[in-house]
């Protein structure tokens, strides 16, 4: 089988040779063929041997192997499936999707049938579904509701390199419920690092390889570190367009915002060309996160006779996603990581150098179908002197607040004592312990608080959990939902690049002068009086999608909140309540006025400013202090998505932090009561009126 299998492929690097391109190879193969083709059909059987002689297993292979799309089909195909499912973590939204349709279109069903997935707030299977594709953090959530995973036959814990938050954790969970089934398995698949440190996490299991099958890569680098690496990008591309032989550009970038550039940029320069006809096409595809599913279908599309595809990626292109006939790969060198930032006191999306080991990740992408070139936009001596050698875990550098609260929650007492892989550093762990205690989801000594407790049922951060929770308690739930939810989606406020002023009004027109969080409930609870209309939404520079989006999040909190039996409750207009709700959740993120939109962290004394977007900023309010969903660092310190509140209410739900010299009666307080009084007048009537009906029953 090897021997035939080699042949094929050397016919195979004979059509690329050609210049035919990997497209005419899709376009001209069934799916039934294209499986055969991958490097891990030509071990299946030996695959499956190990496997089944074993309860743990890493699997190693380069990527494009078919370790994710084949594996779980194989595992399927062979039996595995008829006392229990198969279940494939991810650690990106991204991939668990894409991958799941790509396994539904092999095995021509329905995506949603035999094979689903499961991302947060989305939940695409069914009763029939055996294959299961999910992100690692819904599978950390599934495990609070049934710790010894019950109803999975098999787990694969796929790049398990990457070593996600969620990914770290489950580590040490799945190795407690391997313990305990026996009809459990475990496979653990990784890009080639790490793999003997996963062995001996479990107890030395075995390493499989995939025999893998790449091509040279040439690298070459910059001379001088390069200025502005859209520019850089720019200009190298449009250069292999015009000069190189067909093959397909990946490019690296770090987010959704120097996508964008670097697209628009290739566009502008391809339109003057277009003019004097000088160039064949370009397709032009971004793929990143938050970009809906639809359209980060088509980077695996085939580009037409004679066009040549330029991806430009954020690093999901790095291992999570194959996109085949990639000849040429332009490397920035950097990418977004999140950190916590101790000045701040919370997470940061920051860009970083990559490590080494992505960099060459990323180069590995122009070898997979032939020879290829990589382009660094770095220089040699940067790669060897200024990048560390592999990424720093996620669970060394970010907030653990909501592992702390899950691991809590499953009654593991001592954080200290987890079987954690690689260990968060202790001040981590005790800062978001602190975190949480601030929040009033840990009491005293540590352990959960009735709060905490229903804090952990929602699929929230902390404070978002909070807040909703504070809604319950000052009656207005319905409110907070809405923008809990619309928290939760990217922003719905559409602003394209031609017609900035136009959508800058459009956005104006919903603005709440005291608040950027009563900003988006305005936009919501407008939507929804025009019926969900998604002319409506084009009409004001609304993300229709996001809106939908948004409608469905709120739709499963609610059903959360049903189980929980907490009922909706609405304040009406009276909105400073929902204000209130917001700074119990979000205190620790106070800023004071110091000058004229410019204010200063209560508690850090740094710098934040009102965004230009924010309601606050276009009315010119400036209220003297405010609470902040987050602080995103761009040319300045941006706080993003603020809210006036009164100084009063941070040092009544936020003692721990603020006092006031001498305050009043406590406003909150007093809400609260008036709240009690009204659900009691309620419950009077209630019962009254059931007294009467019972009356006349009788
Ligand atoms: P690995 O997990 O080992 O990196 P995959 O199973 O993801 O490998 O990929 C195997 C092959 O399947 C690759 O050649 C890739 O191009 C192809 N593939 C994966 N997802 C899709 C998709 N959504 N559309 C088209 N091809 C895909
Ligand atoms: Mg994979």
């Amino acid at each position: 089988q090897g021997e035939i299998d080699f042949k094929q492929d050397a016919k195979f690097a004979q059509h690329l040779k050609k210049g035919e391109g990997v497209s005419d190879f899709a376009k001209s193969k069934t799916l039934a063929q294209q499986r055969q083709y991958l490097p891990i059909f030509s071990i299946r059987e030996e695959l499956l041997r190990v496997i089944r002689e074993n309860q743990v297993i890493v699997v190693v292979g380069e990527t494009g192997s078919g370790k994710t799309t084949q594996l779980t089909q194989y595992l399927h195909e062979v039996g595995y499936t008829n006392n229990g499912i198969v279940g494939c973590t991810q650690p990106r939204r991204v991939a668990a999707m894409s991958v799941a349709k790509r396994v539904s279109e092999e095995m021509e069903t329905e995506l949603g049938d035999k094979v689903g997935y499961a991302i947060r707030f989305e939940d695409v299977t069914g009763s029939n579904t055996v294959i299961k594709y999910m992100t690692d953090g819904v599978l950390l959530r599934e495990t609070l509701k049934d710790s010894d995973l019950e109803k999975y036959r098999i787990i694969v814990m796929d790049e398990a390199h990457e070593r996600s938050l969620s990914t770290d954790v489950l580590f040490g969970i799945l190795k407690k419920v391997v313990a305990r089934r026996r009809d459990f398995k475990l496979i653990v698949t990784s890009a080639t690092l790490n793999a003997q440190k996963f062995s001996d996490f479990f107890g030395s299991v075995p390493i499989f390889h995939i025999p893998g099958r790449t091509f040279p890569v040439q690298t070459l680098y910059s001379k001088t570190p390069c200025e502005d690496y859209v520019e850089g990008a720019v200009k190298q591309a449009m250069a292999i367009h015009i000069t190189s032989a067909p093959g397909d550009i990946l490019i690296f970038m770090t987010g959704q915002d120097e996508i964008e550039a670097t697209c628009y940029a290739l566009q502008e320069r391809m339109e003057q060309l277009a003019s004097k006809k000088e160039a064949p096409k370009l397709l032009i595809l971004p793929i990143y996160s938050q970009l809906p599913a639809d359209l980060q279908a088509k980077i695996f599309e085939n580009a037409e006779d004679g066009a040549r595809k330029c991806i430009v990626a954020t690093n999901i292109a790095e291992t999570s996603l194959t996109v085949d006939g990639i000849f040429y790969v332009i490397d920035t060198g950097y990418g977004k990581i999140k950190v916590y930032n101790p000045r701040m006191g919370m997470d940061a999306l920051q860009v970083f150098p990559v490590s080494r080991a992505a960099a060459d990740q990323r180069a590995g992408r122009a070898g997979r179908t032939g020879p290829g070139t990589c382009y660094r936009l770095y220089t040699e001596s940067a790669y060897l002197n200024e990048m560390l050698p592999s990424p720093v875990p996620e669970i060394q550098r970010t907030n653990l607040g909501n592992v702390v609260l899950l691991l809590k929650s499953l009654k593991i007492d001592n954080l200290l004592d987890f079987d954690f892989m690689d260990p968060p550093p202790q001040e981590n762990i005790l800062n978001s312990m602190y975190q949480l205690w601030v929040l009033g989801a840990l009491n005293n000594v540590g352990d959960l608080t009735d709060i905490g407790w229903k804090m952990v049922e929602f699929p929230l951060d902390p404070p978002l959990a909070k807040m909703l929770l504070m809604g319950e308690q000052l009656g207005c739930i319905d409110e907070v939902l809405t923008i809990v939810s619309m928290l939760s989606v990217p922003s719905v406020f559409f602003r394209p690049k031609d017609r900035v002023e136009e959508s800058d009004a459009g956005r104006e027109k919903f603005f709440v002068q005291e608040s950027d969080h009563l900003t988006l409930l305005n936009v919501y609870k407008q939507w929804t009086s025009n019926n969900y209309r998604g002319d409506w939404c084009n009409d004001h520079f609304l993300h229709v999608k996001g809106l939908r989006k948004a409608r469905e999040v709120r739709s499963q909190l609610l059903d959360i909140l049903k189980t929980l039996k907490i009922p909706l409750t609405s304040c009406g207009l009276d909105w400073d309540v929902v204000r209130m709700a917001i700074c119990s959740a979000y205190f620790h993120n106070s800023a004071r006025l110091k000058g004229v939109g410019e204010y200063v962290n209560c508690r850090k004394g740094m710098p934040c400013h009102l965004h230009p977007s924010s309601a606050l900023y276009g009315l010119g309010y400036t209220p003297d202090y405010v609470v902040y969903h987050d602080l995103i660092l761009t040319a300045k310190e941006y706080m993003q998505c603020a809210t006036a509140v009164e100084p009063q209410w941070l040092a009544e739900l936020g003692p721990m932090f603020f006092s006031v010299k001498d305050s009043d009666t406590s406003m909150i307080e007093h809400k609260k009561k008036q709240k009690q009084e009204k659900t009691a007048m309620e419950e009077e009537m209630e019962s009254l009126r059931k007294v009467e009906e019972d009356k006349e029953r009788e």
